[in-house]
């Protein structure tokens, strides 16, 4: 079927809906608060679901062209701040890595995108046949349709992340209690990092000085990557992810993307996931013949995947900087590391 939409948010999953959703012959408005698409980002790891879901979309040829293809075989793994590995990882197949910037411009190619424009009451919104909620995390949508007790809830983490310049002599993360630190590819030419902490709310910058100061005794690559870091590209924020909702869909609204499945970020798969709800949700609805069917199709596919992948992700951080059983954990991995590079493959970062 075919219709005329209103997306609420043009991050990754709202723009991927409004693609996915024109290319099934839909009339489909943007509407974002912000004034323009964001300029900096740090590097999204693409996998295999994301990139078909943007082949589906037609721009897949275009992402991979943007994207930095980490040919190289990438040895990574779980260490320990002293420099024991628990787990090596070896990426031979190539990781494709775009700037989340990269990849918006390119999803909002042809889209009818309307800047400083926020959505005060989805309510107003009538006289649509569909209304998406793209909103992300904070998604008023979400809870205007499902209520104030699926509001977004503190993971009791905190993090910092950004991009530094060159290479790092080792990637991956180093877990402490309370504490990790992770390193991946960005590019030929820069590394991506993130540092969590489990406290809740947010420190007061400057931050480079804190991260030194909790990090700065770590094993050499994390101290390669402190050397680096300049303050003011320093991003810092709580997580949170959104409780299990009971649907993706209610009458004529549905959410993608953090709105529906907001998670925490320990598997590197939340952007990825967006992508796939988008192309998912322009297919049920192209194959449906009505928005009702649509929606159900759409909640069907996509609900229990992700809400087991959001499950997936609040513990592998939980495993990463448990303060209990830490020895016994780091024990296991040495003893089980076959199985555990199995698991390992799994991860985005
Ligand atoms: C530390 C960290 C690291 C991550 N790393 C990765 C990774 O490596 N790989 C990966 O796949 N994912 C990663 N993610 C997750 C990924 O960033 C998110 O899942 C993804 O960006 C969600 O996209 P979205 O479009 O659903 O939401 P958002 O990107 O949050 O977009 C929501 C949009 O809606 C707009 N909006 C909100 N309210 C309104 C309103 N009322 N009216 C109009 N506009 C509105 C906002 O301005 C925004 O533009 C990471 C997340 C974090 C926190």
């Amino acid at each position: 079927m075919k219709g005329n939409a209103v997306v609420v948010g043009s991050g990754v999953g709202g723009l991927a809906a409004a693609r996915a959703l024109t290319q099934q012959g839909w009339s489909v408005a943007v509407y974002e608060r912000s004034p323009a698409l964001p300029r900096t980002g740090t590097a999204l790891g693409m996998w295999p679901e994301a990139l078909a879901a943007l082949d589906e979309m037609g721009v897949g040829d275009k992402v991979r062209g943007a994207a930095t293809r980490v040919s190289e075989a990438v040895t990574a793994g779980l260490r320990t701040p002293a420099g024991r590995t628990l787990v090596s990882m070896r990426r031979d197949g190539g990781l494709c890595l775009v700037s989340r910037p990269t990849l918006l411009s390119i999803l909002a190619d042809g889209v009818d995108l309307r800047f400083g424009h926020k959505v005060e009451d989805q309510r107003g919104l009538a006289g649509v046949d569909l209304v998406v909620g793209a909103d992300g995390t904070f998604s008023d949508t979400r809870l205007t349709v499902f209520g104030a007790q699926f509001a977004a809830r503190p993971l009791g983490a905190v993090v910092w992340r950004g991009t530094v310049d060159g290479t790092v002599s080792s990637y991956g993360e180093t877990w402490a209690p309370g504490a990790m630190f992770g390193i991946t590819p960005a590019g030929p030419g820069s590394s991506n990092w993130y540092a969590c902490l489990d406290a809740g709310g947010t420190f007061k910058p400057p931050h480079r000085q804190h991260l030194r100061d909790v990090f700065g005794s770590w094993r050499s690559g994390v101290t390669e990557v402190l050397e680096r870091i300049e303050e003011e590209s320093i991003l810092h924020h709580e997580l949170f992810e959104a409780p299990p909702l009971p649907s993706y869909a209610s009458g004529n609204t549905v959410l993608v993307g953090d709105a529906a499945h907001s998670m925490a970020p320990f598997l590197g798969r939340g952007a990825c996931e967006a992508l796939v709800d988008g192309a998912a949700l322009g297919r049920c609805l192209g194959n449906a013949a009505t928005v009702a069917d649509g929606l159900a199709a759409y909640d069907h596919q996509r609900r229990t995947k992700t809400q087991r992948m959001a499950a997936m992700s609040r513990r592998m951080g939980r495993l990463a900087m448990m303060r209990r059983g830490f020895v016994a954990r780091n024990t296991a991995f040495g003893a089980a590391g076959s199985v555990l590079r199995l698991g390992a493959s799994l991860r985005g970062h």
